[in-house]
């Protein structure tokens, strides 16, 4: 194929996409994806997209296409990303497609991807991951939630902390303690459960903003069938592992990043300063043109690992570089979505932020979310391993220290 004739395959792709896009997406999407204040939409918003892009195919555009992926190249997936974020649509739910799914493709047995791959892709099962608990975050080798063998199962007793969208899964991916005789590395187990099982409950943690993203789930005497288990008993750590390199590569938002910076200069000519407008201000410029470098910096690095993805490979260590890039770069835009909003920044009206919702906002519709988005991407910088925890990962595996 000559070089003239694939630029030609991929501009029929873009159209393709974008013909897609102005048929499906709605307004109502649209309008969740612009006002969603968190790191993620709420599932019920969540699932209106996944399930159209279901329909089409599309919705796991990293998978592979024998277990359901379209099979799309490393430009095809930029082109998809650079025309979802421009057309304004909501992210997917990493938890499932972009970590257990992934995840299962490498370690689940071919019964566990029979049975669990084509639910994650329609969207039958939401999942949630339970790895962090109260004393155990970036040391997670020393989770404690026990799981005490009887018979072919086993009973856990204990607790997770920090689960995103707890409230919102049918199924966990989880680790727990199945041996205290061994190195704690050694001592653990991965499975898979049941969120209405018997002796699970699940208690919100509200943040700062007032929005509800994560809980505490308790675990009392909550039987699991040892048929659950991904990869062998006690050797959960080897797939805990392999998982959280899709969590920290998966969604660096580089290129979604692009249709924020364009929203906030514009946002930006309407904010007065003194007698001139916020667009006007020789810093904010500096700073937007800074956070533009950044955000550059991590779409070179996500096209790294999505390369790397596309020819087989595992993202690798490289991906705490993007995880840490990212949180850098997701946190400045939302501090300059707070200078852009000016004084509207302070507006609390989250009720204005429901789509289709008739209560008229006090100021620009941009704004309503600026400042619970501020405070909730504050806590980008821990989730998924704090910013430490990827220098340390960094030092020691990919620089050799
Ligand atoms: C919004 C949000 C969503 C989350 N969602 C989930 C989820 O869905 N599922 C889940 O399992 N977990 C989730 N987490 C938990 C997250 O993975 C942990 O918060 C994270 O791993 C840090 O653990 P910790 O909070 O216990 O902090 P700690 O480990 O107690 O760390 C405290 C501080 O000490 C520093 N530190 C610790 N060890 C070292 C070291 N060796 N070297 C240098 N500095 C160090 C850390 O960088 C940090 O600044 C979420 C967290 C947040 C904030």
């Amino acid at each position: 194929m000559t070089s003239q004739q694939s630029s030609l395959d991929y501009t029929a792709f873009r159209n393709e996409v974008r013909d897609f896009l102005a048929r499906e997406l709605t307004e109502e999407l649209r309008e969740a994806a612009a006002m969603c204040p968190g790191i993620f939409l709420d599932r019920e918003y969540n699932m209106k997209w996944h399930t159209i892009l279901h329909r089409q195919g599309w919705v796991a555009p990293a998978w592979p296409k024998e277990y359901g992926g379209p099979g799309w190249d490393m430009t095809q997936r930029q082109i998809w990303g650079e025309e979802t974020a421009l057309a304004g649509a909501p992210a997917t739910s990493p938890m499932g497609l972009s970590m257990c799914g992934p995840m299962l493709i490498g370690h689940g047995s071919k019964e566990q991807q029979d049975y669990f791959l084509p639910r994650i892709l329609s969207g039958e099962d939401y999942w949630c991951q339970g790895y962090s608990e109260p004393s155990s975050g970036s040391d997670l080798a020393s989770l404690g939630l026990r799981a005490d063998t009887d018979g072919d199962d086993f009973i856990l007793n204990g607790t997770k902390i920090w689960t995103t969208h707890a409230h919102e899964a049918n199924r966990m991916f989880c680790l727990v303690r199945s041996n205290t005789e061994v190195k704690p590395q050694q001592g653990i187990s991965f499975v898979l459960l049941e969120m209405d099982n018997p002796g699970i409950t699940v208690q919100p943690i509200l943040f700062a903003s007032g929005t509800h993203e994560v809980n505490q789930v308790f675990f009392d005497n909550v039987r699991v069938p040892k048929s659950n288990l991904v990869g062998k008993e006690n050797d959960g750590w080897t797939v805990a592992k392999y998982l959280l390199e899709f969590e920290r590569g998966g969604g660096g938002g580089g290129i979604r990043n692009k249709a924020v910076l364009k929203s906030l200069r514009q946002q930006a000519e309407a904010t007065p300063v003194s007698d001139a407008t916020l667009a006007q201000d020789r810093s904010f410029a500096r700073d937007t043109d800074m956070a533009e470098v950044q955000m550059l910096a991590l779409q070179a690095t996500e096209a790294r690992i999505h390369s790397a993805l596309t020819g087989g490979q595992r993202p690798g260590p490289e991906s705490s570089i993007m995880k840490n890039l990212s949180a850098t770069v997701g946190q400045r835009f939302t501090e300059l979505g707070v200078d852009a909003a000016g004084m509207y920044a302070l507006v609390h009206q989250p009720e204005a932020r429901t789509p289709g919702s008739n209560i008229e906002s006090v100021g620009p519709a941009e704004s309503m979310k600026a400042h619970a988005l501020y405070f909730n991407m504050r806590a980008m910088s821990l989730a998924g391993g704090t910013d430490e925890v990827q220098k340390n990962i960094v030092a020691k595996l990919v620089l050799g220290l």
